[in-house]
């Protein structure tokens, strides 16, 4: 059983990519849940930049962060607020195609 608040102290070892800023609990909201799947929404005590991060919380295994969601995807949670469970099930669907490869993400999404 995953424990809201594990997952909140996880995000707040994240760093706001802005300002570098570690998130506080407080300033973390839980959108939603499904199975080993969280979606969060962090926003930054400082500078107030908001981070939307998928959080896959396997029970014996160390949890994975997904916060390479698309400018789209973001778009939609910040109109939306809490996904739909049809876009969670899209998302998890993409996740678990995903083979985690995130470094090699990151360096096409900057070149
Ligand atoms: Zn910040």
């Amino acid at each position: 059983m995953v424990e809201e608040n594990f997952i909140k102290r996880l995000i707040a070892s994240v760093k706001c990519s802005v300002c570098e800023q570690h998130y506080e609990p407080d300033n973390i909201s839980v959108l939603g849940h499904q199975d080993e799947l969280w979606f969060l929404r962090a926003s930054c005590s400082a500078c107030h930049t908001q981070y939307l991060v998928a959080a896959i919380i396997k029970e014996g295994k160390m949890p994975e962060l997904v916060s390479d969601l698309t400018e789209a995807e973001l778009d939609r949670f910040q109109n939306v607020g809490v996904p739909t469970a049809d876009e969670m099930l899209d998302m998890h669907t993409y996740l678990k195609d995903f083979n985690g490869n995130f470094a090699q993400l990151f360096d096409q999404r900057q070149a």
